[in-house]
């Protein structure tokens, strides 16, 4: 695969985080205080996430995917209730269903978004179904307002999975103000980091005191949801719990990355913006749509290759990337294509649109701490590679 002369001697990773002295002085600070865990930070962290997305409530958690778990035990999933996601995600999407005795039922993509497609959600609702999960992937919101009142009119919750959308926004709207409950992940790939960690936001009061329960065992001391009261050390466990708190040193880490969020993610949507000029003329790749309801947040940057155009099929075009120090990734292998979940009974073809996109897609770098000369060298690389392979 030698045939590029290198255009980088260092390999330049798909994502990584960004982090500064002020950044390792909080978590410092944290380390020399009273408090390693649920202390003032967590509250501060949960208030300046609820204050950024514009929602009620922020609750904390251990990582992205216990905070999932968290959302589908307030939506009381159990079970045999069936929940419909999208195919094109991190399998933590569908696996908190699973966590719960649901079932996860896969709904197609939209071909143009390639977020879930709010008409085979329609198909999917059963009498069973009590939830849907929809992601924005790559950061660009989901239709977000077909899928609120499909919900509405079905009586079901809506967990918006927004991993990839901090900062995102819809209709004018910050990701994390609109569904009943929305997951943002801190995991160190994605807009700001803990290290890991997760949160919820949401409105309504009685989810929030749901998601904080389950946070920590099952166990109150709120003296208003008390069924007896033996005296000020008394608590309650009233349901099955789970140690999911996040740490004080996690959230002084993410107090403090929450203060450069939105330079992050100007830096992003410049990065993207500059792949997309560049790609405009090249005819082998189709470049990510963008719908106007929505401004992306940009956590990837996905092209999907043209096969009629191309002599080489994507696992080629990726590993010359690779070998030319371009530290490309694909997102994502079909969730029910794991096979986990072909154990489980799930069935190949059952959502040809998402299996269709899974063989030709590829993440490009995109992260804050890239300089303007990665993204040139990812632009010069891609260009040259598909150009070489063009039929
Ligand atoms: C990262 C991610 C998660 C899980 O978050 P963790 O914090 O890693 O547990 C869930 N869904 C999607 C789409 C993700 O990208």
């Amino acid at each position: 695969m030698e045939m590029f002369k290198p255009i980088r001697s260092t390999y330049l990773p798909y994502g990584k985080q960004s982090i500064d002295e002020d950044d390792i002085e909080a978590v410092v600070h944290v380390l020399k205080s009273d408090y390693l865990t649920t202390g003032p930070k967590i509250n501060e962290f949960e208030k300046k996430i609820a204050d950024y997305v514009g929602a009620t409530y922020a609750v904390a958690f251990s990582n992205g995917t216990a905070a999932l778990h968290g959302a589908c035990f307030a939506a009381g999933i159990s079970e045999g209730d069936e929940v419909i996601t999208t195919p094109i995600t991190f399998a933590a999407s569908s696996n908190c269903v699973l966590y719960m005795g649901g079932k996860t039922i896969f709904a197609d993509i939209d071909e143009k978004t390639y977020n879930i497609d709010p008409h085979e959600i329609e198909k999917k609702i059963t009498n069973k179904t009590k939830a849907i999960i929809p992601v924005d992937y790559t950061g660009q919101p989901a239709a977000l307002d077909e899928i609120l009142e499909i919900a509405r009119n079905n009586e079901l919750i809506v967990i918006e999975d927004a991993a990839h959308a901090l900062g995102a926004s819809y209709k004018g709207k910050k990701v994390g103000s609109l569904s009943d409950m929305t997951m943002f992940s801190f995991h160190p790939v994605k807009h700001i980091t803990c290290g890991e960690g997760g949160v919820i936001t949401t409105d309504r009061k009685d989810l929030y005191e749901k998601l904080l329960m389950f946070r920590s065992h099952g166990i109150t001391r709120n003296k208003q949801q008390l069924i007896e009261d033996h005296g000020p050390w008394y608590y309650e466990m009233q349901c099955l719990g789970y140690n999911y708190r996040m740490t004080d040193i996690q959230a002084a880490l993410g107090v403090s990355q929450m203060n450069k969020l939105d330079q992050f993610v100007q830096l992003r949507r410049k990065y993207a913006e500059m792949y997309t000029e560049a790609f405009q003329e090249t005819k082998e790749i189709e470049i990510p749509y963008q719908h106007s309801d929505g401004q992306s947040s940009w956590h990837l940057y996905v092209i999907r290759l043209k096969p009629d155009l191309l002599s080489v099929s994507r696992k080629e075009i990726y590993e010359s990337l690779q070998s030319q120090n371009i530290g490309v990734n694909v997102h994502y292998i079909p969730v029910y294509l794991l096979p986990y979940y072909q154990q489980l009974g799930y069935q190949k073809g059952f959502c040809p649109r998402a299996e269709r996109l899974y063989q030709e897609i590829i993440s490009l770098p995109l992260f804050p701490a890239m300089t303007e000369k990665d993204v040139q060298d990812v632009i010069q690389a891609v260009k040259r590679t598909v150009q070489h392979y063009a039929t």
